[in-house]
């Protein structure tokens, strides 16, 4: 069951405010609070959804691939593409997942010698 009150529902709705890198009708791309490497970047579809299977599963492909499509423009806008990146999602328990609302980690900026997340 989704929980309407975790940390970045609130982010969403804007009742927690959030270093925004980019933003539309269907998502948002921000900066972690806690980064795990130079640049650290969350990506999270707006529609309630607990993990990325969760996501996939309930929406329509349109709204998959635009949350994919937007990852590419934020990688880009990022200036990371060309020196790499690490793209994580975690999911429940053995996944370690803090947050329960599906998201993104983007990773970059450096190199990524520890696998931290
Ligand atoms: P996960 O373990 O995949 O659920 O990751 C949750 C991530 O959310 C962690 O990397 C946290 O540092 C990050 N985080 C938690 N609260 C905030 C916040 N208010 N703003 C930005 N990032 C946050």
């Amino acid at each position: 069951m989704y929980d309407e009150n975790n940390i970045f529902a609130k982010i969403i709705r804007g009742e927690i405010s959030c270093d925004k890198v980019y933003e539309d009708e269907n998502c948002l791309f921000f900066y972690d609070i806690n980064p795990a490497a130079k640049i650290h970047v969350l990506g999270v579809p707006k529609t309630p959804c607990i993990d990325y299977v969760d996501f996939v599963s309930k929406n329509e492909t349109s709204i998959v691939s635009d949350f994919f499509k937007k990852t590419n423009l934020v990688i880009e806008k990022l200036g990371i593409k060309d020196d790499g990146y690490r793209l994580v999602s975690n999911s429940g328990k053995h996944g370690e997942q803090e947050v329960p609302h599906f998201h993104i980690h983007i990773l970059g900026g450096e190199q990524l010698n520890q696998k931290k997340i």
